[in-house]
């Protein structure tokens, strides 16, 4: 039995201070029973309790972590940074040569704006697409997370073309009537609304590999369709790449599928583990933000020193030549996943249990159904007392998986042949306990 003894009384300290004891939910394994280890340290494909256990981490600090940990070019870099002062509050070199990086890989940001969280990248998109267009509405997708501004915190009403309704008390009525909430991955539902209100609805945002409800991906022709289909009623194309932007592959899903959307959120990867986002696109929408344009939006740590220096370093590593003989970083990520979720695939077909396995470059997910899982309805409909057995079983054999079926997983370059084998492995026991429990 895994020993968590001092993770189990440093919880029950932090509760004392924190809701749940944490400052993110997820992290409470509140769905999950049990308490999470509390982390000392992480190294490469590897992570350290305080009591003492090292596992090999899928989470990635929900996604970030894509060098894997403490990378010593970023490790170097952030250490140099720190020791010409942490922030400036004024204009740096730093910001110019981050943001040359970003667009090399995402030319369809034209320009952008750095930020602190994702969070502050979607809501300050949707604030450029409502000054653009004049226009108040938006739509989004079930399932589909956003980070958690008013606008975004809101859940279909009954109908179709009715108002959204709040998802979380102290989110205003009057918020959410202008969020419309639609099925991710039916067109019929988006040109319907579109029929109905096309011409008052600013912005269509969209996860385009949807990672927030389970890995979820796109039916072949859906993001073309909402290409096709806002560019008719002129609204704004927001592709949320916070999570999937230099996972599915360099250039995000916009590159992997072929869509110029209008605006592009990034996050996670691009800070290196260190707080940052950005958002941008279209010239003549970025112009509209302040100080250029009347749209206001700010940030007193935004293109923070040591914030610029992590993502840096990452996207330099990321984007290097490989070397002789090796292929290169995204091919060689998808590569390591593939092996994974066909191993994972393979045992739990030898365990008789009934898993539906995804990837799409370095982010990968399972789910426990018989059916493929297309949207927010068939993930929710997977069986969840399974995902519990399996995630106990994994985390008792040293694997750190996300405590939640509606989460992705994430492979990073530090992961190794021999992690991957340990992790299918874990992985064959670990369905023999769900089956074993019937
Ligand atoms: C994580 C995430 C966000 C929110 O980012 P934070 O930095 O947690 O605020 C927004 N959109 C997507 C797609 C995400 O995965």
């Amino acid at each position: 039995m895994l020993n968590l003894h001092k993770s189990a009384s440093a919880m029950a300290e932090a509760k004392n201070y924190f809701p749940g004891g944490v400052n993110s939910p997820v992290r409470s394994y509140a769905n999950m029973g049990g308490n999470p280890p509390f982390i000392a340290k992480a190294q490469g494909s590897k992570i350290y309790d305080i009591d003492g256990n090292e596992y090999i981490d899928y989470v990635g600090s929900w996604g970030p972590m894509i060098l894997g940990h403490a990378h010593p070019a970023v490790v170097q870099a952030v250490q140099e940074a720190a020791a010409r002062g942490m922030s400036y509050g004024a204009p740096t070199l730093g910001e110019t040569e981050l943001a040359k990086l970003i667009r090399l890989a995402y030319p369809a940001m034209e320009m952008m704006r750095f930020v602190n969280s994702g969070t502050e990248s979607t809501m300050s998109a949707l604030r450029a697409a409502r000054g653009f267009t004049g226009r108040e509405k938006i739509i989004k997708f079930a399932g589909c997370y956003h980070g958690h501004s008013d606008s975004l915190l809101v859940n279909a009403g009954s109908g179709l073309a009715t108002f959204g309704v709040p998802s979380s008390p102290g989110v205003t009525k009057g918020t959410a009537a202008d969020t419309l909430t639609l099925p991710y991955n039916d067109a019929n539902a988006v040109e319907k609304i579109c029929a109905a209100e096309g011409e008052n609805i600013a912005a269509l945002i969209v996860e385009p590999v949807a990672g927030n409800m389970g890995l979820v991906l796109p039916r072949q022709g859906y993001l073309r369709f909402l290409r096709d289909i806002t560019k008719k009623y002129g609204i704004i194309l927001i592709f949320d790449e916070v999570m999937c932007g230099f996972r599915v592959a360099l250039g995000g899903a916009q590159a992997a599928y072929g869509i110029k959307p209008d605006l592009t959120c990034l996050g996670k990867v691009i800070g290196g583990g260190v707080p940052m986002a950005a958002y941008g696109g279209r010239q003549e929408i970025m112009q509209k933000i302040a100080p250029l344009g009347p749209v206001y939006q700010a940030g007193t740590l935004s293109g923070n020193p040591l914030a610029m220096a992590a993502g840096i370093a990452t996207l330099q590593v990321l984007t290097a030549e490989p070397e002789e003989g090796r292929a290169d970083y995204s091919r060689e990520l998808t590569l390591k996943t593939k092996e994974l979720v066909l191993g994972w695939q393979e045992a739990a077909k030898e365990a008789k249990v009934a898993v539906q396995v995804r990837h799409a470059g370095s982010m990968f997910g399972l789910f426990f159904s018989e059916h493929e899982i297309w949207n927010y309805e068939d993930a929710a409909a997977a069986d969840q007392e399974k995902f519990k057995i399996w995630f106990k079983a994994m985390l008792e054999q040293g694997i750190y998986l996300a405590p939640s079926q509606f989460e992705t997983l994430f492979i990073s370059t530090a992961h190794s042949r021999e992690d991957i084998e340990k992790t299918i492995a874990a992985g064959r026991e670990a369905f023999a306990a769900v089956r074993a429990a019937g």
